[in-house]
């Protein structure tokens, strides 16, 4: 069965995305915890949960994947910033325990000029601060496009942050296609070579989920500007060919694409009679 979804607006609640995935043909959804700049997060609403819940469970809408403010830097050299960014993710990864079984996504961060092995070593330190045993969500890192000095654009500094957790069990892998696209990895001539190489460095097992996007740039243009599906240098049929593969077609996909709610159902329907 094919799970796929898009990002939605969280600003109406659980339910209301729910409700907007099946409107759209989704059977999942990604949605932002709280402002993408930051900020604090509205009240958890336990009614709108467990209505959601109910509604979930009948309609067949399964794994859904929070994603952390984009702003937030676990591996700033200012203790400060490092700070709130464990802080929120925390404070996210409490909220999540109220959906349990699901994902939270988010970006390892920029290390800005203290180079990228002191950056793994912080976000390694910070995901350690904030996991715990009996967590019933899986947090995700996002492969990254490589620009500026963004942390994750290689398969090697995944791993390399995945190494020095100790709670290894609660970690995976968000595949963003625009990104590794953008950082080198030719999906588009070579998905064999390259998942090849992701299960050598990484293990394909750690893929929870995966971010559908085209790319407005070519392949290690390290920029990560998403495109709609088929009109940018990735094209739908490599994309198809990525979600059909055997290692990836029973992973959860979520659509970033730069959409309006009826763009998101007309690539959703695409995609849909395109997989099966
Ligand atoms: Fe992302
Ligand atoms: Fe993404
Ligand atoms: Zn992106």
């Amino acid at each position: 069965m094919l799970r796929i979804g898009c990002h939605l607006s969280a600003s109406k609640g659980y339910l209301h995305m729910a409700k907007e995935a099946l409107s759209i043909g989704a059977n999942t959804f990604q949605f932002f915890t709280r402002n993408p700049r930051g900020g604090t997060a509205k009240a958890m609403d336990e009614a709108d949960v467990a209505a959601f819940r109910d509604f979930a469970a009948e309609n067949g809408i399964g794994v859904i994947l929070a994603h952390a403010p984009y702003t937030l830097n676990g591996c700033s050299a200012e203790a400060s910033i490092r700070e709130f960014a464990a802080r929120t993710m925390l404070d996210d990864l409490h909220r999540m325990e109220y959906t349990p079984g699901n994902l939270y996504n988010f970006h390892p961060g920029s290390h800005v000029k203290q180079g990228v092995e002191t950056g793994i070593e912080l976000i390694a330190q910070m995901l350690n601060s904030i996991l715990w045993q009996d967590m019933h969500t899986t947090v995700l890192l996002e492969t990254m496009a490589g620009k500026g000095s963004e942390v994750g654009g290689s398969f090697e500094e995944l791993r390399a942050i995945i190494d020095r957790v100790a709670l290894q069990d609660k970690l995976g892998v968000c595949l963003d296609t625009c990104h590794v696209s953008d950082a080198g990895y030719d999906i588009v001539n070579d998905l064999d070579g390259v998942l090849t190489r992701f299960d050598n460095i990484v293990g394909l097992e750690r893929i929870k989920a995966v971010h559908i996007n085209d790319s407005k740039n070519p392949l290690g243009a390290r920029k990560d500007r998403h495109e709609k599906i088929g009109q940018g240098t990735i094209g739908t049929e490599a994309i198809v060919r990525l979600m059909t593969h055997p290692a990836l077609r029973d992973k959860p996909f979520y659509l970033e694409t730069p959409n309006e709610l009826d763009g998101y159902a007309a690539e959703i329907a695409l995609l849909k009679e395109k997989w099966s």
